[in-house]
């Protein structure tokens, strides 16, 4: 069995003094690919380095994250593209808007996301969203910038049916994780009417973390937690989440 963590932030300092030993756990939970949506520029250069150490295990995106777009929007956008014009990377990510956390940055959140699917584009990259309190807005960019499916990730997906099936017809995959294990949010309820064939795994460590750790730092060995819940709610083995979700990660990436 082959799992992926498609949404890590495992370069961050939660996990300085143990990053090695969180791999191998990985490793050892089946969970052979993670892939790292950067943050903003205060990231990019420990991501990379990870990256760099395990090249065959942990995979670079490049982009601005939304919650980090504030007044410097423009140098950390000309940031992104040039890492994106000097070396390789697997998507661009993490983009999209916040609202959650703060609505100053309404308006250049909005233009910062339709610049970046622009250079996903250019570059023939799938893409990751962030929406927080956001679908309408979100919606309407990817609408504007519409012409042939998408390919990315609707990361953290929390969004209801509707807005599922509307995620899926534009071509993206349903990024779930630690929240299906949360009595009451509801997440379980939405996917089992979905299906799970346009589903990827996810932790985005080190938060969320799934039952029965959580509140506690998330890791990427808890894939397989999430694989676990996901293959209960759909009555398979954890095996058919394993084939599906992975298939579908590699198809939108493009890693072997
Ligand atoms: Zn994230």
């Amino acid at each position: 069995m082959i799992l992926v963590d498609t949404h890590s932030h495992i370069f961050l300092e939660e996990f300085d003094e143990d990053r090695k030993l969180v791999i191998q756990r990985a490793l050892e939970n089946n969970v052979k690919k993670i892939l790292l949506p950067n943050i903003d520029s205060s990231s990019a250069e420990p991501m990379l380095s990870l990256a760099e150490e395990y090249p065959d295990i942990c995979y670079p995106m490049m982009g601005l994250h939304p919650t980090s777009v504030k007044d410097n929007w423009q140098d950390e956008l000309n940031l992104v593209k040039s890492w994106l014009s000097k070396r390789k990377f697997i998507g661009i990510g993490e983009i999209g808007i916040d609202l959650y956390w703060d609505k100053t940055f309404k308006e250049q959140q909005i233009r910062v996301f339709s610049e970046q699917i622009k250079l996903a584009k250019k570059y023939g990259l799938p893409f990751v969203i962030h929406a927080r309190d956001s679908f309408p807005e979100i919606f309407k960019v990817l609408e504007d910038n519409y012409s042939g499916l998408y390919s990315g990730i609707f990361h953290a997906f929390s969004g209801n049916e509707q807005q599922g099936l509307d995620a899926i017809k534009m071509g993206f995959k349903l990024g779930i994780g630690g929240v299906v294990t949360f009595k009451n949010a509801g997440l379980d309820k939405t996917i089992k009417k979905l299906g799970f064939e346009h589903l990827v795994l996810e932790t985005d460590s080190p938060y969320l973390a799934p039952v029965p750790f959580r509140g506690k730092r998330n890791e990427s060995a808890y894939i397989y937690n999430i694989a676990q819940r996901i293959a209960e709610i759909f009555d398979v083995e954890i095996q058919e989440i394993a084939k599906t979700s992975t298939k579908n990660a590699k198809e939108v990436f493009g890693f072997d």
